[in-house]
Order: structure tokens, then C-alpha cells, then sequence
């Protein structure tokens, strides 16, 4: 026989052979149903991605929602932590196309807050009991590294954890940040489909934001990340990569938000129910990664006035309320409709402990770490 005959026939065996090995991985998946998945995450607490694509795509949403809360009941209890976000500056250097701070959105008035302004708010949040301070803005060069230090140790001294929130720096920028007393950092991955990534964010790319989480990750922060759920775009499949993602950093917290359509931006107003698909993302996440923290975002209020609620009864266990001065609160339109825009520090505190109350939760009297009681 000659050798290409034989050539020939092993290419056949092995494409024979590689189609049987892909029936036998499907068939798995065709048999499943949402009990025995869901039997075998809360049992191990892994998914391969077909089987995080099939909860995407279930209409069984309730079996879903109660077996994340239970997770989160078991592993996090029933106390929600806080964090106090503080919006300083809502000048951005980038120009993410769905974000209404991007640099050429010229209908933004601009403003940024002192550090010793920052440094003050953070002070009075202290009389409200919260720990965390969450340092939130666009990719901004006015604060430097020595003004950024100065505002992180300045909030350090009132014994607070410190978050940062301000986008893709250098290695060194996220080591001197570290370095002044930040804990934890929030950089979310977005997508982790390129090609819709580096469409959507001209003049970044994924590979750079993931070296970011990967900087932040070694220089020992609480590494947040997470995705914008309803991108335009944006796959079911490229969904379930993204959780397997999160779940590989492995991240301490997972912020998961539903993408809301900004007129003044010129990304498409495409329409879709991305409430219910954050909440099941939310859910597949607890189940996946039971004791991580996860924040019932601001965004779900917009989609749903009780989303935030909704939330913390599918699997989150965190809130962020803004402490950003009322005066700036209309100016960080991310997107719009976004809620309590007119309350004040004071407000917010009192009305998110009335909503905890309301679903028979409370406020966590600790820090907030994540604490790695699942074992994973
Ligand atoms: N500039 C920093 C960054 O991008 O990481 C932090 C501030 S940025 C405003 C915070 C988050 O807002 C982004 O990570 C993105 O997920 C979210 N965001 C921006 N535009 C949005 C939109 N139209 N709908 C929902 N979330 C949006
Ligand atoms: Fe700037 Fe962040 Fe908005 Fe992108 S998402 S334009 S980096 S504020």
C-alpha cells in the first residue's frame, strides 16, 4: 500500500473515531434535564459549558433562582454587606461604545471631586457604619498615582476597605495603589469574545484587560470582574465562555449588570429581557463559586424597581450604595434611568436597610472578605 493510501486511512479512522468521542460528550447534555444539573453543581459545584448554556437557555427559571438562594443561604447566610460607592470623576479617557461617560459624548457636563472632597464623603460614610468605600470613575489622568495614594491612605485612616474601581493601569500604577492600602479592585472583563470585545471598546483590547485582572490578581487584591449581560451582539455561548472565565480567575466577586441602551452613545438599541438573563447569569455564578461575593447591582433597579431585591433572593449577597454627593449623582449617566439620583448619602443608607429588612436579611457588621468557606 502505497503511503498516502495509508495516510489516507488514518485520517478517516481519526475523524471516525473524533465524531463518536463528540456524540458520546453531546448525548450527556441532549439526556439533561434541570434537575440532574442542577444535582450535580450543588453537589460539585462544576459545569461544563453545554450544561451552563442549557440553564442560560431554561425557562425553569424558578428551580434555578430557589437553588442559587439556597446556596447562598448555606455558604454566605443571610447577611448582606455594603459597600459605599463613591462616583469622583466622570471624565474618561476611553470610549467603550455602550458607555455614556465615553470621551466623545460631548452632551456630558464633566466634573471631578477634590481628593480631600473623596477623602471627606468617605469620612461621613463612616457615621452611616459602612466598611468598604468603592472608589468608582472613568479612566481619568487628573488623579496620578500620588493623588490616587493620597485619597486611598487618607480613606485608609478611617479604617476602611478599600476598593478601586478606575479602569486598565500598569502593573506599577496597580502596585503603588496596593501598595497605599487598596484591597480589592473591580475591573469587569466585559466579554470574553474578542471579536465583539475590541469592536466595542476602540482602542483596548481583551488581551490587555485580561492582563489587567491578571496583574491584579498577583499583587494580591480581592480581584473583582464580571460582564454586561445583552450586549449587542453578544452570544448565549459567548455567556457560558464568560462564566467559565470568571470562574478560572477564580474571582472573589462577580458583578453582573444588564446592558441598558444610551442615546447618546452609537452602539445599536437592540431589545431583549436582560433582567431575567443577569439573574440567571447571577445564579450559575453562586452555584459555581458558592462563597464568592456578588453584588446585587444598581442596574437591575432601573430594568425592575425591585431588581435589586430580586437579585439578592436568586444568589447575591452584596449592595452598593452611592454616597456620591446628590449634585454629581445626574451627571454619571452610564446609562440612563438610573436610580436615586436625587437622594442623598443619608437616604440611600436608610432606604437599602429598609429593602434588606423587607426580605427578612441584614446587614453584615464585618468587612466583607471573601472567605473561602466552600473549600474551592
Ligand atoms: N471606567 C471603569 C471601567 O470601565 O472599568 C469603571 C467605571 S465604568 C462606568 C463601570 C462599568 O459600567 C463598566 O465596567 C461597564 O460594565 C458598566 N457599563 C457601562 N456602560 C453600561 C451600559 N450602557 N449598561 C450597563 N452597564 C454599563
Ligand atoms: Fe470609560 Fe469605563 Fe465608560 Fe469605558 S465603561 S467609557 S472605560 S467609564
Amino acid at each position: 500500500m502505497s503511503s498516502v493510501i495509508v495516510m489516507n486511512l488514518i485520517v478517516i479512522v481519526l475523524f471516525y473515531f473524533y465524531n463518536i468521542l463528540n456524540i458520546f460528550a453531546i448525548l450527556p447534555i441532549m439526556y439533561a434535564n434541570i434537575e440532574s444539573i442542577l444535582d450535580k453543581v450543588v453537589q460539585s459545584h462544576t459545569l461544563c459549558e453545554k450544561e451552563i448554556l442549557y440553564l442560560l437557555e431554561t425557562k425553569d427559571t424558578k428551580k434555578l433562582f430557589s437553588a442559587a438562594d439556597e446556596i447562598r443561604k448555606k455558604y454566605s447566610g443571610d447577611e448582606v454587606h455594603l459597600r459605599a460607592l463613591i462616583e469622583f470623576s466622570n471624565y474618561c479617557k476611553q470610549n467603550c461604545l455602550y458607555c455614556g461617560l465615553r470621551r466623545d459624548n460631548s452632551h456630558v457636563t464633566r466634573y471631578r471631586v477634590e481628593p480631600q472632597d473623596i477623602i471627606e464623603s468617605a469620612r461621613k460614610a463612616k457615621n452611616y457604619g459602612y466598611k468598604t468605600i468603592v472608589l468608582q470613575s472613568g479612566e481619568d489622568s487628573y488623579y496620578t498615582v500620588e493623588r490616587m495614594a493620597k485619597i486611598i491612605s487618607g480613606i485608609k485612616d478611617f479604617d476602611f476597605v478599600v476598593t478601586l474601581s478606575i479602569g486598565e493601569k500598569t502593573f506599577e500604577e496597580y502596585k503603588a495603589y496596593r501598595d497605599a492600602g487598596a484591597d480589592r479592585y473591580l475591573l469587569r472583563i466585559e466579554t470574553t469574545d474578542e471579536t465583539l470585545y475590541n469592536k466595542l471598546n476602540p482602542g483596548m483590547s481583551l488581551k490587555n484587560r485580561m492582563l489587567c485582572i491578571e496583574n491584579i490578581k498577583k499583587l494580591g487584591y480581592e480581584v473583582g470582574s464580571g460582564i454586561i449581560a445583552g450586549l449587542p451582539g453578544q452570544t448565549l455561548e459567548s455567556i457560558a465562555k464568560d462564566i467559565v472565565y470568571l470562574k478560572s480567575i477564580p474571582v472573589d466577586m462577580a458583578g453582573i449588570g444588564p446592558f441598558i441602551y444610551h442615546p447618546d452613545t452609537p452602539i445599536e438599541n437592540i431589545k431583549g429581557d436582560f433582567f431575567e438573563l443577569s439573574l440567571k447569569i447571577i445564579t450559575i455564578l453562586r452555584l459555581l463559586m458558592p462563597d464568592i461575593n456578588i453584588p446585587a447591582t444598581t442596574a437591575m433597579d432601573t430594568l425592575n424597581k425591585e431588581g435589586r431585591l430580586i437579585a439578592l433572593q436568586s444568589g447575591a449577597n452584596v449592595i452598593m450604595p452611592s454616597i456620591t454627593e446628590t449634585i454629581y449623582r445626574k451627571y454619571y449617566e452610564i446609562y440612563p434611568g438610573k436610580v436615586c439620583l436625587g437622594a442623598t448619602p443619608a437616604d440611600c443608607r436608610y432606604c437599602i436597610e429598609n429593602k434588606i429588612k423587607s426580605i427578612n436579611r441584614r446587614i453584615s457588621t464585618g468587612k466583607g472578605f471573601h472567605i473561602r468557606q466552600s473549600g474551592l
